[in-house]
């Protein structure tokens, strides 16, 4: 039994533990009155168009889903075929994390892991697999490859890192997709465009995450290649995720990019894992892995304050990789005093375990 009194939430293991941005409540009610004409030929679905359109700076298609993993396994079903084979990194999510839904959907296509420091694919090894077995009816023949960003482990792939991917994927003939499950948390810190991070650098069609970041139920796939559309329409349609009553996800996304919503939530959000990145270090025996360029944190913690932790009932990862190593994901929901509360908690536990070991 613990006679701790927990009243903050302690959780910190992703950015899905988040609710939804209070203006996604408001925008779904004020859309429910009156017919809708379904299956996306609703006037929102359109505004959302033309919305992302804008924020795109050109011409695009846009595939409105309610998951990431539909998002990314339909934008790289269209540009795969079943011989084909994806390239992106050993800890992609896409790889990991969704049950071998680009597989699936892809008709059997084989991804390809590609090694690389910091959560992103090494070029070089890129390059090398871009173009390799090209024309042999008895390998998969490279096809697409895909970038997350940002990282699974919260870095950034620079634009110049990029526009050196689009550019080796561009001379094999490969088509490039950027899982973006985490795209406005990356543009904040980079301080760039949306076309800047994507089609200028090299990019084909993009996840464009939002439900991490406000929304509470809606993604898309933005796509930069006409010739993509129909393929993607019927895709979409075939994997069920063509929503009958699109207006209630359009509403989202478009309260999601109406006034700077997603940037604001993705600031907050890097700045809450600065800030908790900033506190831990204080802490004798913490070590930063990696400074967060977005709202991932990974750290190195001694044993006995993970335990400690736990016990006091925060949330986080620790058990996924080597002992020691964890991941606290902070969200645009995170308070200022969830992260003191957690800083002040592991501090606490840091003096108890070293009052113990001098006793
Ligand atoms: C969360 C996430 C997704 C999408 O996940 P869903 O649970 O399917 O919405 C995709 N890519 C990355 C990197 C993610 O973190």
């Amino acid at each position: 039994m613990t006679t701790n009194h927990v009243i903050r939430p302690r959780v910190f293991t992703s950015d899905n533990v988040a609710g939804a941005s209070p203006e996604m409540i408001a925008a779904v009610a004020a859309c429910n009155s009156g017919p809708a004409m379904p299956y996306g030929n609703d006037p929102l679905t359109l505004a959302v168009e033309q919305k992302l359109a804008e924020v795109f700076e050109r011409e695009v298609d846009v595939f409105l889903v309610s998951t990431g993993s539909a998002a990314n396994a339909l934008a790289l079903a269209a540009v795969t075929p079943p011989w084909g084979s994806v390239l992106s990194h050993s800890d992609a999510h896409i790889n990991r994390d969704e049950c071998g839904a680009p597989e699936f959907y892809t008709a059997g296509a084989k991804l390809v892991q590609i090694p690389g420091a910091a959560g992103k694919i090494d070029p070089d090894i890129l390059a090398a697999n871009a173009n390799k077995m090209v024309g042999d009816v008895h390998s998969v023949q490279p096809s697409s490859a895909s970038i997350t960003q940002a990282t699974e482990v919260g870095t950034l792939y620079g634009l110049d890192e990029i526009g050196v991917i689009g550019e080796i994927c561009r001379g094999a003939g490969v088509a490039l997709h950027m899982d973006g499950a985490r795209f406005a948390n990356a543009l904040v810190t980079l301080g760039c465009s949306p076309a800047e991070m994507t089609w200028k650098a090299g990019v084909d069609l993009v996840s464009f995450g939002a439900t991490k970041n406000g929304t509470f139920g809606v993604d898309a796939v933005v796509s930069f290649r006409k010739e993509l559309s129909s393929s993607l329409a019927f895709r979409r349609k075939r994997a069920g995720q063509l929503s009958s009553k699109m207006r209630f996800m359009a509403a989202q996304m478009d309260a999601y990019l109406k006034d700077g919503l997603w940037l604001r939530n993705a600031t907050h959000a890097n700045r809450m894992a600065q800030t908790l990145a900033a506190g831990l270090t204080s802490i004798p025996g913490v070590e930063i892995q990696q400074e967060p360029q977005a709202n991932i944190l990974f750290c190195r913690l001694p044993l006995p304050m993970i335990s400690g932790l736990l016990d006091l009932g925060f949330k986080f990862y620790h058990d996924r990789w080597e002992p020691g190593v964890v991941r606290f994901v902070t969200a645009f929901s995170t308070s200022d005093d969830e992260v003191a509360d957690l800083v002040t908690q592991a501090r606490a536990v840091a003096t108890k375990s070293t009052l113990l070991e001098a006793r």
